[in-house]
């Protein structure tokens, strides 16, 4: 199978180790990719969000199928490009893709399926804004309905700041505030069936102690040793399956990567977003555990044969990545400084680039992110921290505190 996969990031890099792994897979090409994919597969150019592009590059390349990474070529519809040009394709239609690409979108899809997850009221004026936030109260959750590579939430204690967050956004969703721990579970379908990954949690405050800004997320482990055993099979039954049933119901099923974000409230399980690809940085801990073949997987959700795909196979053992981010960070990133130290097993590559005189410079926010498996979550955790260690970049910064209250038993249901 020759597999073309576009995207640039952290989430890529895992994919493309994944794929690359699996002996179905003879040829990886990715686009644009990144300094750290370009180890394991061709790199090729492309406007990643331009339908157009993407697809006449899948079928120069003589692609059997294409791997959409990230969420912006999703909902601008390059898989209904590909789709076009008779190529099978892991990624919804933009239609579909808009369970992430509009927050308002997704709950309206979630109240028609009867599916768990907080009130809330989608608003465009300030009368609007001040009422739904008085009714809530604090801690207030405000959401900018649009796509916001995950930094359009603010969760606060304070009136103005959730005022000034709707005002600079426009159309929000103004949510109650779900109290309890964040579980992410991707779940891989081809619309009708569907097959969980392992649950995985993610940090998303950028400092320890889920402390300062939302990021796009710090870092990640799995599994989660303290998480109800009927967790995956109750998600499944009252989210994902209503969800998969009233999208094929509108006509527009979703096929792809539904990533389930959820708090694990005193009430049960409550969604707290849809994203329609994988998540960054938990893709870098899943993919690490699993031992079923990636490729063969994502190319029985893209052809719809995903009934007939064996159960998945897990690797013993648990998985923590870290993320190394640049200076300044989720503020307006540094970039350009020389990272050393990024080019060994376990390092993946997210804002990364290579300069003219072949150093490798860091080139976004979340510039890579270290991941490390082990026996249990503290060997895996160790082993992680120990890799972090080896880089150097001027400037970066990372939290200390992965995985730390589930190695110390400190989380509570
Ligand atoms: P989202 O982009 O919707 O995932 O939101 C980003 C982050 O904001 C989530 O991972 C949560 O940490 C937090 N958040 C979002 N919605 C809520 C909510 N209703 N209650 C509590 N925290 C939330």
């Amino acid at each position: 199978m020759r597999v073309l996969l576009i995207g640039s990031g952290g989430r890529e890099h895992a994919l493309a180790v994944g794929l690359s792994a699996d002996p179905a897979v003879e040829e990886l090409i990715a686009a644009p990719g990144n300094p750290g994919i370009a180890s394991v597969a061709t790199l090729r150019d492309v406007a990643a969000a331009d339908p157009a592009a993407v697809a006449a590059l899948a079928v120069e390349v003589g692609a059997d199928l294409v791997v959409v990474g990230p969420e912006a070529p999703l909902v601008a519809g390059v898989a209904d490009a590909v789709r076009a040009k008779g190529i099978a394709c892991f990624g919804p239609s933009a239609a579909a893709a808009q369970l992430e690409g509009s927050k308002a979108f997704a709950k309206d899809v979630m109240s028609a399926a009867g599916v768990p997850t907080g009130r809330a009221y989608t608003c465009t004026t300030p009368d609007e804004v001040a009422a739904a936030l008085q009714e809530f109260g604090p801690p207030y959750v405000v959401k900018n309905d649009g796509l916001a590579a995950g930094k359009g939430v603010v969760v606060t204690d304070s009136l103005p700041a959730a005022t000034q967050h709707a005002e600079e956004c426009g159309r929000v969703v103004i949510e109650e505030f779900l109290d309890g721990p964040e579980v992410s579970l991707f779940v891989v379908t081809d619309g009708t069936a569907a097959v969980p990954l392992m649950p995985a949690q993610d940090f998303k405050r950028v400092a320890d102690g889920d402390e300062g800004p939302n990021t796009g997320g710090m870092g990640a482990y799995a599994p989660l040793p303290w998480a109800p055993a009927d967790l995956v099979e109750r998600v499944m039954a009252e989210t994902v399956e209503p969800t998969l049933a009233e999208m094929r119901k509108r006509g527009t099923p979703f096929a792809g990567l539904l990533y389930v974000g959820l708090a694990l409230t005193r009430t049960g399980p409550k969604v707290i977003e849809f994203n329609a690809r994988f998540g960054d940085p938990e893709t870098q801990v899943v993919l690490a555990l699993l031992a079923s073949p990636l490729g063969e997987l994502l190319n029985a959700a893209a052809t719809g044969t995903l009934a007939g795909f064996p159960p998945l196979r897990w690797h013993d053992g648990a998985a923590v990545t870290v993320v190394v981010a640049s200076h300044n960070y989720p503020g307006t990133p540094r970039t350009g400084d020389v990272i050393e130290g990024g080019e060994r097993p376990g390092v993946i590559h997210a804002g990364t680039a290579r300069r003219e005189d072949g150093a490798l410079v860091s080139a976004g926010g979340r510039v890579l992110s270290v991941t490390a498996t082990g026996a249990d979550l503290a060997a895996a955790r160790a082993a992680a921290y120990d890799l972090v260690k080896g880089v150097t970049l001027e400037g970066s910064h990372h939290r200390t505190d992965i995985a730390l209250a589930a190695v110390e038993g400190r989380i509570q249901l």
